[in-house]
């Protein structure tokens, strides 16, 4: 008996940052790779036949032409809004009172928030998306009842309890007290069981008051050790409205920064219209930005600046900021950063995207040493893409001279039809 699993077919790996430095020279392809999976960790990584060679009892998947890649990592969700995705024609403030805050307060039934935790992993996973970050409602059992079904699967999450105390309605609101002392309920329950993390989550500024934006900073400064995720400059009005909010404030990130929600454990979702004084001060804490672009031009937010803040060094997730954001598909979210890229001058190529879409991700969730790369002793969390799984994209790829131009047509014009196989923890799932 042999718990070895011996994966074949072309593997991703990475020795760099393409965002930093020449994409060939950080990003490599294996056209004839393997990975040997053991006990839920990757046991090795190099070409296939040699593995085979070396571990005659490990069972055998061939792959082919198919590309094995790290499990898709989405740094910003919104699991509760799952079944609200796709909804017409507002911008952001409009948008949450229009759609977001009635189907978060359906959320209130613990039953439904099952159901809606179990749906959003389900379809996510089927998408080849094998760790999220996850904002849940206002309700502890919304983030019991994510945490509960991703150890279900045996899937490495981060999440939190959102936490709003005004300008939300009746039912959505909690205190300064209790968002303290359900956060850290959760916290104490959920941060470092299995594979779950904890991120403390205020919503945003203008839905949280001062004084619970401090007590949320000084349960943070208890758990250092938790990541805290929020939102940042999204739209222009929301900003308007935030100075409003904090008169006091030199800008919107200060309205964090002042009650001790600024520091290298912290993402900050969309970060599109920033002040100078922003992003030194990002840069200088080492904090992580995410890009949501399906979001940001579904929702009509503007062009985030992918190239200037990653040449800066700020770490930088990618998401799809569901149900902002329009897609479940994080090849679709990599298709939209690279239209966004084209937008400002600057596109981005299929390593870099790729690269986003996991190592990138797995880096501004602080968790670069257990997922999000291919290398020995990772956590065996791995999606094979099909780089031919539709007509459309098959004549591409027959047409292709190289196997960068099939990925690539298959980051455009790909969906779930792509995702050959997903392995969890080292095992595949349906
Ligand atoms: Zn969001």
């Amino acid at each position: 008996m042999t718990n070895q699993r011996l994966l074949l077919g072309a593997t991703l790996s990475y020795s760099g940052n393409p965002m930093q430095s020449a994409w060939e020279d950080a990003v490599k392809i294996d056209t004839e790779g393997g990975v040997l999976i053991e006990d839920g960790r990757i046991a090795a990584v190099g070409n296939g036949e040699r593995l085979r060679a070396d571990h005659p009892q490990a069972e055998v998947t061939r792959y082919g032409e198919a590309l094995i890649c790290p499990g898709f990592v989405d740094a910003h969700v919104h699991y509760p809004q799952t079944a609200i995705i796709a909804s017409w024609g507002k911008r952001l403030i409009d948008w949450l009172n229009a759609y977001t805050f009635p189907e978060e307060m359906r959320l209130s039934d613990p039953e439904y928030a099952d159901q809606i935790a179990a749906r959003y992993l389900d379809l996510t996973l089927a998408h080849g998306t094998t760790t999220a970050a996850s904002y849940c409602t206002i309700h502890r059992h919304s983030a019991d009842a994510l945490f509960e079904a991703a150890a279900q699967r045996g899937q490495r999450i981060v999440a939190g309890k959102t936490c709003m105390d005004r300008n939300a309605p009746d039912g959505l609101r909690d205190t300064a007290q209790s968002a303290y002392d359900d956060s850290k309920a959760l916290i104490d329950k959920w941060h470092g069981t299995g594979r779950a993390s904890y991120a403390i989550t205020p919503r945003f500024s203008p839905t949280s008051t001062p004084d619970q934006l401090a007590a949320l900073g000084g349960l943070w400064a208890e758990r250092p050790d938790c990541l805290m995720q929020t939102h940042l400059s999204e739209q222009t009005d929301e900003i308007a409205w935030v100075k409003e909010l904090f008169p006091q404030a030199r800008d919107y990130l200060d309205t964090y920064e002042a009650h001790g929600l600024l520091g290298e454990r912290g993402l900050y979702g969309h970060a599109i219209h920033l002040e100078p004084r922003e992003i030194d001060r990002i840069h200088a804490t080492g904090a992580a930005l995410v890009h949501c672009p399906t979001s940001n031009t579904f929702i009509g937010s503007g062009l985030f600046d992918m190239a200037g803040l990653t040449a800066r060094g700020i770490p930088v997730g990618l998401a799809t900021d569901t149900g902002g954001g329009s897609s479940f598909s994080m090849l679709r979210t990599m298709a939209a950063a690279y239209e966004v890229g084209q937008l400002r001058g600057t596109p981005l190529h299929a390593a870099q995207l790729i690269w986003l879409a996991t190592a990138g991700s797995a880096r501004s969730l602080h968790l670069s040493d257990k997922i999000g790369s291919l290398n020995k002793g990772m956590e065996a969390d791995l999606t094979v893409l099909n780089l031919s799984s539709t007509a459309a994209i098959a004549q591409r790829a027959a047409n292709a001279n190289d196997i960068w131009e099939s990925l690539f047509a298959t980051i455009m014009m790909g969906d779930d039809r792509a995702i050959a196989d997903v392995w969890v923890n080292g095992t595949k799932r349906p």
